[in-house]
């Protein structure tokens, strides 16, 4: 099972990553937590992205195609694997493309969690309110150049996997709750919830 968690900043794509996982023992892969891990571990590739994180746009492409082809053959993908923040450029998904078509695997389906910037905006600015700005790029100008940067660069991927019939759009305004059984309705539209 190969599924994309699509959506923009604070859609709650983390959020139900951690419920599918919890669900179904998928591996979640959220680029943005690789990439906060090498901040954070002060890593050679922490201190190329930082700054770029920071100001809310994206990493290169390279960069994260490196990390996400390694990661990929790791063990604990081969059950099933929740991309989070992976894709967000036409090149990273074509680049997916072709790595999958090397691992001998497809993408099952792409889960767009649909959230208005108004909606997404106040969200972020509770999450400041309640962790105190615990994420570096948790602020308003910040998320606000992320939205931007999503829909110059990331939206367009729609397209991109409506052409391919991969595209299940759910209404992220609704709950937790609703959003999850959302997303299970679609796991058992594709039929591939066990495996
Ligand atoms: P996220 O937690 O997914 O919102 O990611 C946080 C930040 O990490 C983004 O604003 C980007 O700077 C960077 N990032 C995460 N995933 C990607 C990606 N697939 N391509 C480029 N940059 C990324």
């Amino acid at each position: 099972m190969m599924l994309i968690l699509f959506g923009p900043p604070g859609a709650g794509k983390g959020t139900q990553a951690a419920r599918l996982v919890a669900r179904h023992g998928f591996a979640h892969i959220s680029t943005g937590d690789m990439l906060r891990a090498a901040v954070a571990a002060g890593s050679e590739l922490g201190r190329q992205v930082k700054a770029i994180m920071d100001r809310g746009e994206l990493v290169p492409d390279e960069l994260i195609l490196a990390l996400v082809r390694e990661r990929l053959q790791q063990p604990d993908c081969a059950r099933g694997v929740i991309l989070d923040g992976f894709p967000r450029t036409l090149a990273q998904a074509e680049a997916l493309d072709r790595l999958l078509a090397e691992l001998g695997r497809r993408i099952d389906a792409v889960i767009a969690l649909e959230v208005p910037d108004e909606v997404l905006l106040s969200r972020i600015e509770t999450r400041i309110r309640e962790t105190g700005g615990a994420r570096s790029d948790d602020n308003v100008d910040t998320l606000k150049r992320r939205l931007e940067v999503y829909h110059q660069q990331t939206r367009p991927l729609l397209d991109y996997y409506r052409r391919q019939g991969l595209l299940y759009e759910v209404d992220g305004t609704r709950t937790i709750e609703e959003v999850a059984r959302a997303i299970e309705d679609v796991l058992a539209r594709i039929g591939r919830a066990g495996g």
